[in-house]
């Protein structure tokens, strides 16, 4: 059988992801969904208003009532999902991908994108033509979804201290990197009392300001804004708004799982322990942060579904991911870039001190990230090629096949081998005690890598 789905979603340019596809893909999801009652969204892409429109078409004529949402960011979506008690929805969105790329999430009951076997059960629909066509008077009917912001942000505040982080008058940049989150971050700062100014704050789907995707490599400009504008933190948001990306006060970016810790460490403080659920390639530090106060780690495949999943199915008290996803399921189970946002005013409140003094008494590690081209029909055996030559000639001290190879060279240094899920390229992650080191084991390890790729003709 064929495959829609990739890591999140189904992904692709308006050539492949073409309307007439969407018309039949959302034909299944209306099938998949059974006449339920379901909401749609969409981000603000160039051809998202194309798809948002095919997608709604196949949903209705499968039979499935359909709340027009709009124009939203996907947390705002899937938090809508739970709170209507509804079957589920769909949203337009390509998240931190190129402005070419679009995608279509399909989202259960529970606010979180299905898993693969309920994605299996789309395909089998779409392939084998097991699509459901009401006859004219079974079709499902259009509304307005009501507004949930409200109630959104009172979710997010329930969680947070909020008289605190009032009394604070924190001073924030904000920096929605031209996505969606224009609609939803600035009236929390306002409900939280922080004082803030906003760049790249107009939705453009060509995401003319530093692309989609927030990294320390394109946040160069937004970090020299908050360490000269005298900012407390500076917050950049993928696409879709599931993501944040935090700048200190002294102007450095940060990696994910470095501020995640720092939530993390402020959760498991609040709960008195838990279980933190993150992808194997976050920080040791998630691992020291956790065992310091009273938690445990479990590790996942990299993914954000699964990690939402894992998260419900263990009762985690939290998830993070190394490229800003932040999950807190007292809120909801998915990612959400705004109750990160929250959560990280909320530590910072509570430790007393600026984000940078905080980061700076963190356990320091070195992390550095590389990616190497290689065909998707090899990809997979490249992984089995690496991970036998590290089994064989590298002296590990521990190891973990979850997602590729991930070893331990000593205590406080590991790599990470792995096949992207939606990409033709394999990455590689590596944490050292310093940059030399990590920077010296990443070269390695791509030049293995490219050969072993050369000799398999890729
Ligand atoms: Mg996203």
């Amino acid at each position: 059988m064929g495959r829609l789905f990739g890591t999140n979603g189904i992904r692709g340019r308006i050539n492949e992801l073409t309307p007439e596809l969407a018309v039949k893909v959302a034909l299944s999801i209306g099938t998949y969904f059974d006449g339920g009652e379901v909401i749609v969204g969409y981000d603000g892409r160039v051809t998202s208003p194309i798809l948002f429109r095919a997608v709604i078409s196949g949903l209705m004529a499968s039979g499935c009532n359909v709340y027009n949402s709009g124009l939203t960011t996907t947390p705002l979506l899937q938090f809508s999902i739970k709170t209507l008690k509804l079957d589920g929805g769909v949203m337009i969105t390509a998240s931190h991908n190129p402005p070419e790329f679009n995608g279509i999430k399909v989202i259960g009951v529970d606010g979180v994108e299905i898993d693969r076997p309920e994605e299996e059960k789309i395909e089998d629909i779409f392939f084998n033509n097991k699509i459901s066509r009401r006859p004219w008077n079974e079709v499902g009917r259009l509304r307005e979804a009501p507004n949930m912001l409200d109630e959104y942000i009172k979710s997010i505040k329930r969680n947070v201290n909020v008289k605190g982080i009032s009394s604070m008058g924190y001073k924030v940049l904000i920096d929605p990197g031209n996505g969606v989150s224009t609609l939803t971050i600035p009236k929390l700062m306002t409900e939280l009392n922080c004082e803030y100014d906003v760049v790249n704050g107009e939705i453009n789907g060509r995401f003319p300001g530093r692309g989609a995707e927030p990294t320390p490599q394109t946040l160069i400009e937004v970090a020299k804004i908050v360490k000269n504008g005298g900012y407390d933190l500076g917050v950049s948001y993928d696409g879709d708004g599931d993501r944040a990306i935090f700048t200190d006060d002294e102007g450095t970016v940060h990696w994910g799982d470095k501020t995640g810790a720092i939530i993390e460490e402020h959760i498991l403080r609040k709960k008195g322990g838990g279980i933190i659920v993150t992808p194997i390639s976050s920080s040791k530090i998630v691992e020291e942060i956790a065992e310091k106060y009273g938690g445990r780690v479990q590790w996942t495949v990299v993914g954000s579904v699964v990690v939402s999943h894992e998260l419900k199915r263990v009762g985690g008290v939290m998830g993070m991911e190394d490229n800003g996803g932040i999950m807190y399921p007292e809120h909801q189970y998915v990612r959400d870039g705004a109750m990160a946002t929250a959560l990280m005013l909320d530590a910072i409140h509570e430790k007393g001190m600026k984000l940078s003094k905080i980061i700076s008494m963190l356990p320091r590690y070195y992390s550095v990230k590389r990616k190497v081209e290689c065909k998707n029909e090899i990809k997979h055996d490249v992984i089995k090629r690496i991970t036998a030559k590290i089994e064989v000639f590298e002296n590990y001290y521990r190891k973990e096949k979850i997602d590729g190879i991930k070893a331990w060279l000593n205590k406080d240094t590991w790599i990470l081998i792995r096949a992207s899920g939606t990409e033709p390229i394999i990455r590689i992650y590596v944490e050292a005690k310093s940059t030399e080191e990590a920077e010296g084991l990443a070269l390695k390890y791509e030049d293995e890598l490219k050969s072993i790729i050369r000799e398999m003709g890729g």
